[in-house]
């Protein structure tokens, strides 16, 4: 299952980067004093790595596409003066070449190109031969695979320094997030490839600047290596994403207050954690063993439905069943997104086992 990616540590000149890795910068570059007034605070406060959009991946046209190779001028400057390495995103082999000549330091691979292995195959092609640390964002679908065939293109072009951007997935549903985090794809990501870096993005997760303190903590306790933070000098006029993005101070502010846990598990606590985790086994064999139950009288009722000629799916149970379930979840503390997901999944399942009950012969 797990994953063969080369990899060599995020090192630059011989200076490893120790975690966690921050990271911050405008959305995009607009203007060479917006893109100063932005790095020279956020090196004051010891941010190495500065980010910037160059060329923007916009979702209707007309909005702001980025300021283009002009702003690779910029981002020069920022590191001649400030030492901080420069990073952008990269979407095409145009901008690869760009980014290169401009020397840029670290380039990355957004979440819609992720999602087209055309688009990161062409990229991974550009690169044979560089040496550039790649960072490539998680698809803007929640596929795993997706994620790691990119990752695996981008290293089979012998690129060794990498590192995976989590920021989330797009969905229909609205929800307190821009782009939901979906925590489970990155736990599997570092499942299949241990040893990737994983940068969270509070920034395109949150969509607004509330969460991104409990977006960044979490990142933190779930072992995560780095964070990617949008900072501008004026976030209000930003010209993208203004509604997500924190001056530097506000970033000071999200970064003094983040507690970092530690990742390994001391003797004496291990034995409490592994009372608590054989407590946890126990509860989810139970769990199990009550969704075969439940199963089994879903196909009963499959069989009735069947012999009576009745439809499957009956809107009114389903709707009147959720808003219980919705009732009793929260009184008993379980989240509203929670018992949604858990019993949209239990009803699915019972219609399909409905289902091959009514087509049996
Ligand atoms: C960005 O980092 O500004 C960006 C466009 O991100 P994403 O590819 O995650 O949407
Ligand atoms: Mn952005």
């Amino acid at each position: 299952m797990v994953v063969d990616v080369e990899l060599e540590p995020l090192s630059f000149e011989g200076d490893l980067f120790s975690k966690p890795i921050f990271m911050a910068g405008p959305c995009s570059a607009e203007t060479e004093e917006q893109v100063m007034n932005t790095a020279i605070p956020l090196a004051e406060m010891g941010i190495r790595i500065f980010r910037a959009g160059i060329w923007k991946p916009r979702t209707r046209p007309n909005a702001f596409e980025g300021v283009g190779s002009e702003g690779l001028k910029w981002l020069q400057r920022v590191k001649k003066e400030t030492g901080m390495l420069v990073s952008t995103e990269v979407a095409n082999v145009k901008h690869v070449y760009e980014a290169l000549k401009y020397g840029v330091d670290i380039i990355w691979i957004g979440a819609r190109t992720s999602a087209n292995p055309f688009a990161v195959q062409d990229i991974a092609d550009s690169l044979r031969g560089v040496n550039i640390p790649v960072m490539v964002k998680n698809p803007v679908n929640p596929d795993v695979d997706l994620w790691i065939g990119a990752i695996e293109r981008i290293n089979n072009a012998g690129i060794k320094r990498m590192a995976a951007i989590h920021r989330g997935f797009s969905s229909y549903d609205k929800t307190l997030y821009r782009n939901v985090p979906h925590w489970q794809v990155p736990i599997e990501l570092r499942r299949r490839i241990p040893n990737m870096p994983i940068i969270t993005d509070p920034s395109h997760i949150c969509g607004n600047r509330e969460f991104l303190f409990d977006i960044s903590q979490k990142a933190m306790d779930l072992n995560f290596d780095g964070l990617i933070i949008e900072t501008h000098c004026n976030p209000d006029k930003a010209l993208s994403d203004a509604n997500q993005q924190v001056t530097p101070e506000g970033l000071k502010h999200i970064l003094d207050r983040l507690v970092l846990r530690d990742p390994d598990i001391k003797e004496e606590l291990m034995l409490t954690l592994a009372g608590l985790r054989d407590q946890i086994d126990k509860l989810d064999d139970r769990i199990i063993n009550l969704l075969e139950e439940r199963m089994q009288v879903s196909e009963k009722i499959g069989g009735y439905k069947k012999e009576n000629n009745i439809t499957i799916l009956q809107t009114k149970r389903w709707d009147d069943m959720l808003k219980n379930r919705l009732r009793l979840g929260s009184m008993k503390g379980l989240s509203e997104e929670f018992i949604i997901k858990l019993f949209r999944s239990i009803h699915q399942e019972s219609i399909n086992h409905q289902t091959s009950i009514m087509n049996e012969d």
